[in-house]
């Protein structure tokens, strides 16, 4: 085959997506079932940058880089919501509040604001929340659904877990899959979180991020995705009414680590009490968590693989992979 993506989330059908005029036989192998990691997971918020406000971005990465890195973003979030054509994903572009915890937040949001508007983009500081309004919403594992379906049938493989891979002689990599081999011309990575798993090498740490939702509640209690606390506690409202909660993974910091994915009671206390504070009367029905991938400098890792010809990685999304996937994947295929 000429490509091998590996795994079925929000960044393996992205690559397909991209790939679909480039190679002639492209296959996507997942060892579980489509959008069965982070991508079937999480909590939907479509957010422009990365995860630190702008003010941090600009002081971490330059003001252009950080100037860059919000308009890559924002085209990120367009692209994606052009491919799935209209599909329904839950999609809602109303904008996303960032709520100040206490007053070095609110210095950062406010100098935020400045920057950003001083860079042409849009946002607003009202004194306690900073809304941008070209941020959004959708049903994650609806997105990936929507993408992953048009893809050729027999091109994504659901339950095959790559267990190794091998470059050497010749430049085709070979793969080892469930106790068998195949070769690829070129294999891309898109195992997130997972990666070291299967290339020790790639500087990614799991951590664990949980999440709870209730029933539909009948008052309307959060109109717009909302962060608070440096981006550690997040909650929002389906139109439907269900009341989504997230974060808390800072009161546990160095608990909250690994690939184990099932909820703990001291984070989800946090979430309940948040949920409570929002007023909703509806009773939780679910309770997940997953695994997300973080890098050192707080941006994906995209491209080749050291001292691995034809093996590419597009990966370590910082909790921010629906911002930052679906064009990512453009990269490692552009400069194939
Ligand atoms: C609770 C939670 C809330 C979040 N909230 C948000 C949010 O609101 N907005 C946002 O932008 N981001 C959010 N994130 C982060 C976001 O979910 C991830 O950044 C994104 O889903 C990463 O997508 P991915 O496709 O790269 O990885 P994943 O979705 O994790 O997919 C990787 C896939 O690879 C498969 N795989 C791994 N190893 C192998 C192997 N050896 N062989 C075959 N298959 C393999 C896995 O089974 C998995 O399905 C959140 C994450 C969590 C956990």
């Amino acid at each position: 085959m000429d490509v091998l993506v590996v795994g079925g989330g929000i960044t393996g059908v992205s690559l397909l997506h991209q790939l679909r005029n480039r190679a002639n036989e492209i296959v996507l192998v997942e060892r579980a079932y489509i959008a069965a990691g982070a991508s079937g997971r999480n909590a939907g918020f479509l957010l422009a940058g990365v995860a630190d406000n702008y003010a941090k971005a600009v002081r971490t990465y330059g003001r252009t880089r950080a100037r860059d890195i919000w308009q890559m973003t924002l085209d990120n979030h367009d692209m994606m919501v052009e491919a799935i054509a209209g599909q329904p994903a839950g999609y809602r572009r109303l904008g996303s509040a960032t709520l100040a915890a206490g007053d070095e937040e609110a210095g950062e949001l406010e100098e935020s604001q400045q920057l950003l508007n001083e860079d042409g983009f849009k946002a607003k500081w009202d004194g306690h929340v900073l809304m941008n309004p070209r941020d959004g919403e959708a049903n994650p594992a609806a997105i990936v659904g929507a993408l992953a379906r048009q893809s050729p049938p027999g091109t994504i493989r659901e339950g095959v877990s790559v267990t190794a891979i091998e470059t050497g002689s010749g430049s085709d990599v070979l793969v080892h899959a469930d106790g068998a081999e195949c070769r690829a011309g070129c294999v891309i990575l898109a195992t997130n979180a997972y990666t070291p798993q299967l290339l020790a090498e790639i500087a990614i740490q799991p951590r664990r991020a949980q999440m709870l939702a209730s029933a539909p509640d009948a008052a309307r209690l959060s109109t717009v995705p909302t962060y608070s606390n440096f981006g550690y506690r997040y909650w929002r409202q389906l139109q439907t009414g269900e009341v989504l909660v997230g974060g808390w993974r800072d009161t546990a910091y160095n608990v909250e680590v690994g690939y184990d994915e099932r909820p703990t009671d001291g984070i989800q206390s946090h979430l309940d009490a948040q949920l409570k504070r929002m007023g909703a009367e509806a009773p939780v029905t679910h309770r997940w968590a997953g695994t997300m991938g973080f890098t050192e400098t707080g941006l994906p890792l995209v491209g080749p693989v050291a001292g691995m010809p034809n093996v590419y990685a597009c990966a370590g999304f910082n909790g921010h992979g629906m911002g930052f996937a679906f064009i990512s994947a453009k990269q490692p295929i552009d400069s194939m």
